[in-house]
């Protein structure tokens, strides 16, 4: 590691343990504590993200220049915005501060969630890209994980920050989050090396089951991990669920609303069509057919086969006969696992 690398990680480890100072010693932090408290997160949860507060009065760039640390590193750090005359102001101001850390635990960028909604500024503000940071690079919470995705054997995926500290904080450790982005390869290769198998669960709220689909067609494209889908009941996202109802509640919804790609696609195009209409009904169906038509396990096909001939009163053996029929749209899996060794359905061109 050059000499310019460590003073940046140097910056970043100094200003976390500012932000944190801030948040849990002073007066300054006293009401972003009060704000944490009230959603339930713990004392020793804040200790182990090492949340932090930048309060308002720039306290961050004048704690370097009584320290005398040189004006290139501050200004390469991206924890400042620079004017037209060069001089550095403070980027975050008035936040609570989540440290982001790489890989190996040092702490490379920021992000800062304001205290109360803003109509003129975004809610989550993160670090640019810099030297320490890239974020395609980088996911929450991995360096902490890691031990715990290899122990269980699954990672899962959140959509926010808050969320992956919930779960920690109800006992499930494997968490992690990207940085408000679809997973890139650079991540999908990390997680990879340490698992086989990934639990996407978003928000349940319509835009994190839109993301659901989304990534789970990203992660397909690019991988050929294991993928199953976590929904929270009610819409609610992790955190507000934990809020609702408790850890345990929490932390068993975790380990048990678990279901396969396939059943929530199932489940999430129904929302997309209206069944109730012979037409919607029918759109839906051939939806549903053109997934079940990429699966290469004639058995696994046969499940969701006798879940639709049952859900909507159909004959299978015509289902059988239509899926036949069917191209399929969605992209099979680059690989299959090796022990896969079925012929894939015979696809018929429907004319
Ligand atoms: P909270 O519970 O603190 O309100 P959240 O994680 O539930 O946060 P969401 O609105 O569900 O917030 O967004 C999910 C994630 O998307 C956030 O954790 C953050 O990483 C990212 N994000 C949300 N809003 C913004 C924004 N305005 N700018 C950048 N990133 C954002
Ligand atoms: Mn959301
Ligand atoms: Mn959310
Ligand atoms: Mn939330």
């Amino acid at each position: 590691v050059d000499a310019k690398t460590s003073a940046l990680i140097e910056l970043h480890e100094a200003a976390g343990k500012l932000f944190h100072h801030v948040l849990v010693n002073t007066e300054l932090g006293q009401p972003a504590l009060a704000y944490l408290h009230e959603r339930g997160l713990t004392d020793a949860t804040i200790d182990a993200f090492n949340l932090g507060f930048a309060p308002q009065n720039r306290l961050l760039k004048r704690f370097f220049d009584e320290r005398q640390v040189d004006y290139q590193t501050l200004r390469h750090s991206g924890l400042f915005i620079e004017n037209q005359e060069g001089e550095l102001r403070d980027r975050f101001v008035d936040r609570i501060m989540y440290p982001i850390r790489n890989e190996g635990g040092q702490t490379v960028a920021f992000s800062g969630r304001l205290l109360a909604k803003a109509d003129d500024q975004p809610k989550y503000l993160n670090s640019p890209e810099t030297d320490l940071f890239n974020k395609r690079k980088v996911l929450f919470n991995f360096d902490q994980a890691r031990g715990a995705i290899r122990k269980v054997g699954d990672v899962i995926l959140f959509e926010g920050f808050m969320d992956v500290m919930s779960a920690t904080q109800a006992g499930v450790t494997n968490g992690v989050a990207s940085m408000g982005t679809s997973l890139t390869e650079e991540q999908i290769y990390a997680l990879s090396r340490v698992t086989q198998q990934l639990y996407v669960c978003y928000d349940g709220d319509v835009p994190g089951q839109k993301a659901t689909d989304r990534a789970l067609t990203n992660i397909r494209e690019q991988s050929s991990l294991k993928l199953g889908v976590i929904t929270m009941p009610e819409g609610l996202d992790p955190d507000e669920y934990r809020q609702k109802y408790g850890e345990e509640k929490l932390k068993a919804a975790l380990l048990t609303a678990r279901e396969t790609p396939v059943a929530f696609s199932m489940r999430y195009l129904r929302s997309q069509y209206d069944v109730n209409t012979d037409a919607g009904r029918l759109d839906y169906i051939e939806a549903v057919l053109a997934i079940l038509a990429t699966m290469t396990s004639p058995v696994e096909q046969d499940v969701y086969l006798t879940q639709l001939a049952n859900d909507y009163q159909l004959d299978k053996t015509s289902l059988k006969q239509q899926l036949a029929m069917v191209k399929p749209t969605v992209a099979p899996p680059k690989q299959q696992p090796a022990r896969r060794q079925v012929e894939p359905p015979v696809v018929t061109q429907h004319r």
